[in-house]
């Protein structure tokens, strides 16, 4: 499960150590390659429609062995090698449309500053680029080109008549121009055939219905240990209309990307830092080549029990978000290696896990009599790929299968070089003077809200969503298309309640009894209004995280209404949000937990679906318009993604491999192209 950002807005003046503005190269490269330029290191690259592309640092990555960074090397190798599976994932248009898109770039001859037709479109490609498809990342609407269907149409006709794309021309000219084609990747909304009316590539023409049933009869009634079923594959119907799954893995579906991921997984195994580690790489491999979900479940469980090796992976086909049945895996992959020192945090909050879950608000018939191996950390993100890029979750809790969480615990990692780039590039961007009620409460948030974000998603990942349990013979899947809300909803309750607990301060995290009330302020504000910047005028709230705030946030407004816990201030016609009982805001927090954790412990559809739909979903257009407006002249994208750094190996004279050098200088339109040329994984 993936924790998302959600403090992008706020201003911090928090001093991060380490955080230098120039980054050198290696000193051990220099020997052996020309001496390249100093790198000025700004965390901005780029900024277009509702989007900012950001650079993150890898502090570490020089203080690693040769040994791991060969590892890491390999396994980005991996990672970047899925990128086009995704796209192809999320839309059977999306690649065409990719490759015909950048020859137009590549070959235009006008004036790409003055061209207005041009801006327009190089605006659309990277919009593209950056959504990994025609689709918006988040709202996942489709995008609406700027420039003219003639300027496409005329730049096309300047281009090779064999062109790969050339057969399908008219066909990509009505996806992208006819905003009634494939309109929405995920459509989520109550009442429709959420598979017909979704535009990605999992599913060929099935039925919502159909494809419920289809998986629905896989399920066997008393099976403790079931596979994620549907995660690998992809739902047709064959030319006899019988429903069947193509199974992505080495010569099926995807197989010609998945031969490239394996070709490096293998190189990476010659690197492994332990002989556990090669035998999880070894499975993944196997995985791969059979596609059996059994197998998956072996590595998942191999995988979480690897506590001891420092660089560490994800790669494969994970999150259902991407699938409005919440089967079928997006594929991404995340390389990274432990932040020994920041873990330190993690590890306090492991040890106590027991602690934590019996001292919960829930039911104890609810909770998990023993919590197993909560194995959390801090990491550093080497390379973020597929689903995880260029936009990225913040906090990670794997493997997603409710048994093995149960047997053999889960793991659960905050990325704190993420939110440090958030957290640098946010400094200065005028929105707490905005949105913040007074000087009092910005100063918290200045001092207490990077630490509390941190601690936040650390509850979140590694105790949150690792508590509770269902009741024997609960379907983990009976909350249907509100699970994921509800879900992410569980984990930030958890959270939300445990930062104000004394015990944070008792055992060293936090050195303020004060310091939870930065998290419980931006969370309110957030939720009620600021997140509302990034829905469309007259659009319901649908991603899940979104919808979890906002019912998180909605629920306890009115919950508190008769002590008046929450505030709406009106000055100068702009409401503010003001806390007048934080430790009232607290115990609804607890409250609110321990309803949805029933809801989940019971299998409680209605009631799950009636506090998502009450709380989660409509929008008030007043206070939209207000956020909206108020925002407009802040000039601060709604949206942030990351380029990634690149990496190099370093030969002597022999061909030996002597360093992996990491570089910070490949611009976010160059990273494009280049993964567009060299990782075509599934060949133009
Ligand atoms: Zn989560």
């Amino acid at each position: 499960m993936w924790n998302n950002p959600i403090s992008l807005y706020m201003k911090l003046t928090s001093i991060i150590a380490g955080a230098a503005l120039a980054v050198s190269v290696t000193a051990t490269a220099e020997v052996f390659s020309a001496d390249p330029p100093k790198q000025e290191f700004s965390y901005v690259n780029d900024r277009f429609a509702d989007i900012e592309v950001l650079r993150y640092k890898v502090p570490g990555f020089e203080d690693l062995s040769l040994r791991q960074k060969q590892l890491v090397y390999y396994l980005t190798e991996a990672a970047i090698w899925g990128r086009d599976i995704l796209w192809d994932q999320n839309c059977k248009y999306n690649l065409p449309i990719r490759y015909m898109l950048e020859d137009v770039y590549a070959n235009y001859s006008g004036d790409r500053k003055l061209d207005p037709q041009y801006k327009e479109f190089e605006t659309y490609l990277k919009q593209v680029w950056f959504a990994n498809g025609i689709h918006h990342h988040y709202s996942t609407d489709k995008f609406v080109p700027g420039f003219s269907r003639e300027f496409l149409q005329s730049e096309l006709a300047k281009l090779p008549a064999d062109a790969v794309w050339r057969p399908m021309e008219a066909e990509l000219l009505e996806v992208i121009f006819n905003p009634d084609v494939y309109a929405k990747r995920v459509n989520q909304a109550e009442g429709q055939d959420l598979i017909l009316t979704s535009a990605n590539n999992m599913y060929e023409g099935v039925t919502q219905k159909e494809g419920e049933d289809f998986y629905a009869a896989m399920k066997k009634a008393d099976d403790a240990t079931p596979v994620s079923y549907g995660l690998n594959a992809r739902v047709v119907k064959d030319k006899d209309g019988k429903i069947v799954e193509q199974v992505y893995r080495l010569g099926g579906h995807y197989g010609e990307a998945i031969a490239h991921i394996v070709e490096n997984l293998e190189k990476a195994m010659e690197f492994a830092e332990n002989d556990a580690q090669r035998k999880t790489i070894a499975k993944l491999i196997d995985y791969y080549r059979t596609g059996d979900l059994r197998t998956f479940d072996d590595y998942s469980i191999q995988w979480v029990e690897d506590t001891a090796s420092q660089v560490d992976f994800i790669n494969g086909f994970i999150e259902s978000y991407g699938d409005p049945l919440g089967m079928t895996g997006s594929w991404e992959s995340i390389v990274n290696f432990k932040n020994i020192p920041a873990s330190h945090r993690t590890e306090v909050l492991s040890a106590d896990a027991q602690w934590f879950e019996n001292n919960s608000p829930v039911d104890p018939r609810f909770r998990k009599e023993e919590v197993k191996g909560v194995s959390a950390k801090v990491i550093t993100a080497a390379i973020l790929a597929g689903d995880a890029y260029p936009s990225t979750p913040i906090g990670i809790n794997l493997p997603n299968a409710n048994w093995i969480r149960a047997a053999h615990g889960s793991k659960s990692v905050t990325i704190e070089n993420i939110t440090q780039a958030y957290d640098e590039a946010s400094q200065g961007n005028g929105f707490n003077e905005e949105f913040v009620i007074d000087d009092a409460t910005c100063k918290l948030l200045d001092k207490y809200l990077f630490v509390t974000d941190n601690l936040h998603t650390d509850l979140h990942e590694c105790l949150g969503h690792g508590s509770g349990r269902l009741l024997p013979g609960v379907d983990p899947d009976a909350l249907k298309a509100h699970g994921s809300t509800l879900e992410e909803a569980r984990a930030d309750l958890f959270a939300l309640y445990y930062l104000g607990d004394p015990k944070l301060v008792e055992i060293g995290l936090l050195d303020s009894p004060d310091a939870y009330k930065a998290q419980y302020y931006k969370y309110i504000l957030n939720g009620m209004m600021t997140q509302l910047m990034r829905i469309e005028p007259g659009k319901d709230v649908e991603e899940a995280h979104m919808r979890n705030r906002k019912l998180i946030a909605e629920w306890t407004y009115e919950k508190g209404r008769p002590d008046n816990v929450i505030e709406l201030v009106k000055r100068d016609g702009k409401t503010f949000i003001k806390i007048n009982d934080y430790e009232k805001l607290r115990q609804l927090f607890g409250q609110l937990l321990g309803e949805v954790q029933r809801i989940k412990s019971e299998g409680d559809y209605d009631a799950g679906a009636a506090l998502v739909e009450t709380y989660a979903v409509k929008v008030d257009p007043a206070v939209h318009k207000e956020v909206l407006d108020r925002y407009a002249h802040l000039n601060i994208a709604p949206y942030r993604g990351f380029v990634n750094p690149t990496y190099r190996q370093i030969f002597d004279g022999n061909g030996n491999v002597v360093d992996v050098e990491i570089e910070y200088n490949e611009d976010f339109i160059p990273q494009m192209l280049r993964y567009g040329k060299d990782y075509n994984g599934l060949k133009r």
